[in-house]
């Protein structure tokens, strides 16, 4: 086929995306503590510059400021976990340089869902290192479509498009010489929403490392939303999985979840062991779970009294 047929088609096809997509209208001012908005770049912390720092043991923060992109090391070969916003990959790679390490010794890229802020730069990051992508079967659809018809978002946050080499499933554990991960759907706030767990060791202690999946539902459809029917049912189903995991470390795609700068000041200023708080998964999970049981009560109301 010639390019220009297959760009005109490309178009036609886009464009009826979005006109099937009932959640296309832009909506300004709509924010969570996640961070999502109107467009992939209206948060300045998702390309603030952040000097990049071992978190424990082979697992480093490799972000900006307000995304956790985390590089976990092995002499077999490393594992990035996201990819940040389009156009962010040069920070992070430049991150991964300075604290020594070879981008094109990243064996694989992991993602944790597929929004424009964590998986908006994964195709560029392929390009550059190599890499194979991994992420759950739920959401490679919606990686492969760039982001459109999210089913919260419609087609308002697209990213470049990310081919999953890789499709894990629920409770999978993944090898990659002696790095070992396993993957727990967490789906709602995406479909294919994962969390991703492993262990990193300092000498003999080894703690149990948590990168937690997004558990907010900032202004989601949650009642009647027939892009997503199971979205309750899959949310709930999240919030007692993240809440029973074992967490020694808890990580997320945005650090505010669970409280990372705070505990990593306190390491800053001498408490050694600051980033260790077991509780932080349970807690962002009944955090989570209040504020949509609250906003779902307020959408079945509305839905009652408009029947
Ligand atoms: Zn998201
Ligand atoms: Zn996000």
């Amino acid at each position: 086929m010639k390019l220009s047929v297959r760009i005109f088609l490309t178009a036609i096809f886009v464009s009826s995306l979005m006109a099937l997509s009932p959640w296309a209208q832009p909506s300004a001012s709509k924010q969570d503590s996640a961070g999502h908005g109107a467009s992939c770049a209206h948060d300045p912390s998702w390309t603030a510059p952040q000097k990049p720092f071992r978190i424990y043991g082979n697992t480093w923060y490799v972000g900006p400021r307000g995304l956790g992109v985390i590089l976990i090391t092995a002499a077999s070969g490393h594992i990035l976990i996201d990819g940040g916003v389009p156009g962010g990959a040069p920070l992070i790679e430049a991150n991964i340089r300075s604290l020594g390490f070879n981008p094109r010794d990243i064996k694989w890229i992991l993602n944790s869902h597929a929004h424009c802020d964590h998986a908006g730069d994964i195709a560029q990051l392929v390009r550059e290192t190599g890499a194979q992508v991994i992420a759950s079967a739920a959401d490679s659809p919606l990686l492969a479509r760039g982001g459109l018809d999210d089913p919260q978002y419609g087609d308002r946050l697209p990213f470049p498009p990310v081919q999953v080499t890789w499709q894990v499933s629920d409770n999978e554990s993944l090898r990659l010489g002696d790095l070992v991960l396993t993957a727990y759907s967490t789906p709602g706030h995406t479909k294919g929403n994962t969390t991703w767990t492993w262990k990193s060791c300092e000498g003999a202690r080894c703690l149990q490392m948590v990168f937690v999946g997004s558990l907010s539902a900032p202004d989601f459809k949650l009642v009647n939303n027939p892009n997503y029917p199971l979205i309750v049912k899959d949310f709930k189903r999240s919030f007692k999985m993240v809440e029973n995991l074992p967490c020694d470390i808890a990580l997320a795609p945005h650090p505010g979840m669970v409280d990372f700068w705070e505990r990593f000041d306190k390491r800053e200023q001498g408490t050694t062991d600051a980033m260790i708080d077991s509780t932080l998964c349970r807690a962002y999970a009944k955090d989570a779970r209040e504020d949509f049981e609250e906003a779902l009560a307020k959408q079945r109301r509305a839905a009652a009294s408009s029947r």
